[in-house]
């Protein structure tokens, strides 16, 4: 498998800003999140604050740094990241499309709204999980509730339905759930109502919504992003946000973090600044490691 230098998780403008001076100073950089870039640049009216771009729509921005990481030769890798184990001399990244490995790993994956379900911390790894892709083996002649979170997940919960005997998908947004694949759709019912809590004794036995109660084999929760802790064992927190030193440093050797995902104010301008802050710190700590191994 491929060895990165530095793996960028998160394609909003702390990420594309670590990854475009990453390249400038020559690293192999891995660019992991999605090729439309951040729904908070995406959605965004308009934009007085931002350097040089006075009145920007987030729509004009999100071309503007596609422009720009085309013209840096970047490429997105499309995928969603949903555990990073340090292994000691490089970083594992275990993704719903494939695994990763990189030297050294930068988080900028922005923050997401949104409380736990109640059940969902006690009963995960015992029938809660965050990737249908990851776990759908496990669910061969089972039942799985899918709570997906935009219409992206719609993917995930066919892949589920080609393994499992039943699907319930949950969306938790408005737009109309279109499902292509023809093998599949009779697997699938979806379900307009509101999660509440995920129930059960040694493992979780059913999603509990406002309405009523579905008795399924696991219940995915899968959000825009993972929280912090969870994306990465052993990682310090502050409250919500990673506790990072000035240069993005986390607490974990060769892992570094900027943006939202850091702390407020949550601006872009911010994200970007950081985003440029952690790859200098991540190339510096490439460095070093390079002059100790000589
Ligand atoms: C409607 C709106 C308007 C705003 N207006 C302004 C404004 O006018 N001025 C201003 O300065 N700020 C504004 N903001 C705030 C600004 O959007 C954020 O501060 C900024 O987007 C944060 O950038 P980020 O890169 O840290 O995170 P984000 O932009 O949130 O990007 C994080 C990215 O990481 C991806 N990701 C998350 N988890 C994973 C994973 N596990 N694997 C792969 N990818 C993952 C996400 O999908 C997302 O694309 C606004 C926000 C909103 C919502």
């Amino acid at each position: 498998m491929e060895r990165y230098d530095i793996a960028i998780i998160g394609t909003g403008p702390a990420g594309l800003s670590a990854a475009i001076t990453a390249k400038i100073r020559n690293k192999n950089i891995l660019l992991i999140g999605s090729k439309t870039l951040s729904p908070k640049v995406e959605k965004a009216h308009t934009i007085q604050n931002y350097l040089g771009m006075p009145e920007v729509s987030g729509a004009e921005l999100q071309t503007a740094f596609t422009d720009h990481l085309a013209d840096s030769q970047i490429e997105i890798t499309e995928d969603k990241i949903h555990a990073i184990y340090a292994m000691g001399a490089y970083f594992m990244l275990q993704g719903s499309g494939a695994n990763y490995e990189a030297s050294s790993v930068i988080l900028a994956t922005g923050v997401s709204a949104g409380r736990l379900y109640e059940g969902e911390e006690q009963f995960l790894g015992r029938g809660v999980s965050y990737c249908a892709t990851c776990d759908a083996a496990l669910y061969k002649g089972k039942s799985a509730a899918i709570v997906g979170f935009s219409p992206k997940e719609e993917a995930e919960a066919e892949f589920m339905a080609e393994i499992a005997d039943k699907v319930l998908y949950f969306p938790m947004y408005k737009d109309e759930v279109q499902f292509s694949e023809e093998n599949t759709k009779d697997k699938i019912e979806v379900i307009r109502e509101v999660p509440v809590s995920v129930e059960g004794s040694m493992k979780a036995e059913r999603l509990v919504t406002r309405d009523n109660s579905y008795d399924v084999d696991g219940v995915f929760f899968l959000r825009e992003s993972v929280s912090p802790a969870q994306l990465v064992p052993g990682l310090k927190m502050n409250g919500n946000h990673i506790e990072v030193t000035r240069n993005m440093a986390t607490n974990i050797a060769g892992c570094f973090a900027c943006g939202d995902i850091v702390g407020t104010p949550y601006q872009y301008i911010k994200s970007a600044g950081e985003g440029n802050v952690a790859a200098l710190a991540a190339v510096s700590y490439l460095d070093q490691k390079k002059r100790a191994q000589k």
